[in-house]
């Protein structure tokens, strides 16, 4: 029998296509009666599509007596009940693996852009300033400290790219790891002795607002701020004051609140660099990502193991 798959967040075309000519789908993202739908084909449901974002909730999911898997394109989860599928023992999985390197670079881009002030020194050349007198001096990377709030799957890759830039790495999860750099189990204390703090946390509640004024007060008027996780664990308005203020360095942001309308006071400041949320965002990765979801679909209805379960 063919399965049937509701889709909430399509794959890239070319493994949606894929998809659809393995499995009977059924589009939710697209429906415009998406009760209706659940109704009639609720049932049938074996394996969900979706993503951070599009989420799936605990009302979805009990009208979904016979889901067996849910397979994200995204590695952010938290739209996801997850408390709803392990209490049914439904198997998550998540591309992170395809796409850590990816995002590990653009960490290391903004990190790179943020410390040496990239978007002055563009300017300084096509305003003319430079004609008028050099940039003033800029200020070295090697053995500063990084900070990494977050060392998962994304946050080792960061951590390895750090390492040859000659940083001293410490880090803040709550539950200490097996790896070469010291764990800082206060975020507070990790934004005191690191010069720049890289956010790589899921979003969602229990991260809500985790930088905080005071954990940006510690980071300090030198410090640098960078995100690619999630705008939602960084107190914004607390940021762009401290920013503003000079209480702070700088930030550099691949994330923020509100996207893809940030408030304009964050972006009319001129100690941030900011991106549109582009961590994953190239064709490889993105290809990548999607092929990671039908992997994992081709191994669940084949009753092999998932090739990359949560
Ligand atoms: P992982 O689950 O592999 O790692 C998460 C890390 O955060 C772990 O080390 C975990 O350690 C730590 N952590 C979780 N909660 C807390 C907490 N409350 N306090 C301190 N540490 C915590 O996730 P990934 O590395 O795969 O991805 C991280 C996030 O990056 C994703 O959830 C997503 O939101 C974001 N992302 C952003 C992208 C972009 O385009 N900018 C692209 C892809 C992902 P422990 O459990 O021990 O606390």
């Amino acid at each position: 029998m063919i399965p049937a798959v509701l889709v909430l967040q399509p794959l890239s075309p070319a493994r949606q296509s894929e998809l659809e000519a393995a499995c009977e789908v059924h589009r939710l993202d697209l429906s415009d009666e998406p009760d209706l739908l659940l109704d009639r084909f609720g049932p049938r449901i074996e394996a969900v599509v979706t993503d951070g974002h599009k989420g799936l909730t605990a009302a979805q999911i009990g009208r979904l007596p016979n889901l067996r898997l849910v397979a994200s394109g995204s590695a952010g989860l938290e739209g996801i009940d997850r408390a709803a599928l392990k209490a049914r023992d439904i198997p998550l999985t998540n591309p992170a693996v395809a796409l850590a390197e990816e995002v590990a670079d653009v960490a290391l881009m903004l990190l790179l852009a943020g410390w040496k002030a990239l978007p002055a020194l563009d300017a300084h050349v096509r305003t003319g300033a430079w004609a008028n007198g050099e940039f003033p001096l800029g200020r070295a990377l090697q053995g500063r400290t990084l900070g990494i709030l977050g060392l998962g799957t994304i946050g080792s890759a960061v951590a390895k790219r750090a390492e040859s830039f000659g940083l001293r790495i410490a880090y803040t999860t709550r539950t200490p790891r097996e790896v070469p750099y010291e764990h800082e189990p206060s975020l507070f204390r990790l934004a005191e002795r690191s010069d720049i703090l890289v956010v790589i946390v899921p979003g969602g509640p229990e991260t809500a607002k985790m930088v905080n004024a005071e954990v940006l007060d510690a980071l300090g008027p030198e410090g640098l701020l960078v995100n690619v996780a999630r705008g939602s664990i960084v107190d914004e308005p607390a940021l762009i004051e401290a920013l503003a203020t000079g209480r702070l360095g700088g930030a550099a942001l691949d994330v923020m609140w509100n996207e893809p309308r940030p408030d304009p006071r964050l972006t009319g400041l001129p100690n941030v660099v900011l991106t549109p949320h582009v961590g994953s965002a190239t064709r490889e990765t993105r290809d990548a990502m999607s092929a990671n979801v039908l992997a994992n679909l081709r191994a669940h209805f084949a009753g092999e193991p998932l090739v990359s379960e949560v």
